[in-house]
């Protein structure tokens, strides 16, 4: 089963959350359990808790089909100690709220350098962050997504990802998020010619800004399998880009509006690979929603 939909607001409380996702039509949705833009926000209430538990089982929406996003100032890789305790401190409540929420999964952005530290460096304390909040925590996977490399972002390469997982004692709840745009930022051409997939690219700093790592739908999925493993997928973020690939610029642009085109969109629907996951639409005109949801059904043959 393929889940489909978008990232809802949560305005008013998570509990409004799933009863957005059904007026757009979606199987799927995304969420903020916190504002995004702030380190503190209040506890969830009791009452918010259970009618967002209610509205989810009324409405169909099993936690595999749910994705939430953690907030955007958590820098779990944060290269000093206060930066650091402060990010993990934040993320572990957002893990907890997920929790207690009854969810299974965090999508985050790993972590970034800003040039304060070495690449492997950063890669080391983003999987300690991890092995630390999956410590205090049950039942939920911390679900990495791949970034653009906008400055010194890190998981813009499969390779950053692997090198993270590699180094999380429990692997059972860790997890990868794929964003089609910031894969084809980072220079994962998906409509490209097919290239060969070596795997001994170079995955350093040295990484050239507009260069294309990979071509073709099919060698960037089995270098994502070979390199990360498909085990891992947990979500991923269905957006066309409005930069050519290999940019290391994120800017969303609607399904088949961008440079990626339908026709990656179509094969990732048809893709029996790809099962079970949440599809989340991160789109930038949500009053389209609706259309770019029963498209994506209507690729995967679902009403
Ligand atoms: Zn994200
Ligand atoms: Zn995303």
């Amino acid at each position: 089963m393929k889940y489909i939909g978008a990232h809802v607001s949560a305005a008013g409380g998570v509990e409004n959350a799933p009863l957005r996702a059904q007026e757009i039509g979606a199987t799927a949705f995304a969420l903020f359990t916190k504002n995004q833009k702030q380190w503190e926000s209040p506890a969830l209430t009791q009452e918010s808790i259970e009618l967002f538990k209610q509205r989810c089982a009324e409405l169909g929406y099993p936690p595999c089909s749910i994705l939430p996003h953690d907030g955007y100032l958590i820098n779990l890789g944060h290269p000093a100690a206060d930066g650091l305790e402060r990010s993990r401190k934040s993320f572990t409540d957002e893990m907890a709220r997920c929790q207690a929420l009854g969810l299974d999964r965090l999508n985050f952005h790993p972590g970034s350098h800003l040039n304060e530290i070495s690449v492997d460096e950063c890669l080391r304390r983003i999987a300690e962050s991890i092995n630390l909040a999956l410590d205090v925590t049950e039942g939920v996977t911390a679900v990495l997504e791949n970034t653009a490399g906008q400055g010194s972002n890190l998981g813009f390469r499969f390779e950053h990802l692997a090198q993270i997982i590699s180094m999380v004692e429990d692997k059972s709840r860790v997890g990868i998020c794929i964003d089609t745009c910031h894969a084809f930022a980072a220079g994962y051409d998906w409509a490209g010619k097919p290239s060969l997939f070596e795997e001994s690219i170079a995955m350093t700093d040295a990484d050239v800004k507009g260069a294309v790592v990979l071509s073709g739908y099919d060698k960037i999925i089995d270098a994502l399998d070979a390199i990360v493993g498909l085990k891992y997928l947990k979500g991923m973020h269905l957006n066309d880009a409005t930069k050519v690939s290999g940019s290391r610029v994120d800017r969303h642009a609607p399904l088949g509006k961008g440079e990626i085109g339908a026709e990656t969109f179509e094969k990732l629907m048809k893709d029996p690979r790809l099962e079970d996951i949440p599809f989340i639409l991160e789109t930038p005109e949500p009053e389209i929603w609706p259309e770019e949801i029963a498209l994506l059904k209507g690729w995967y043959g679902q009403k």
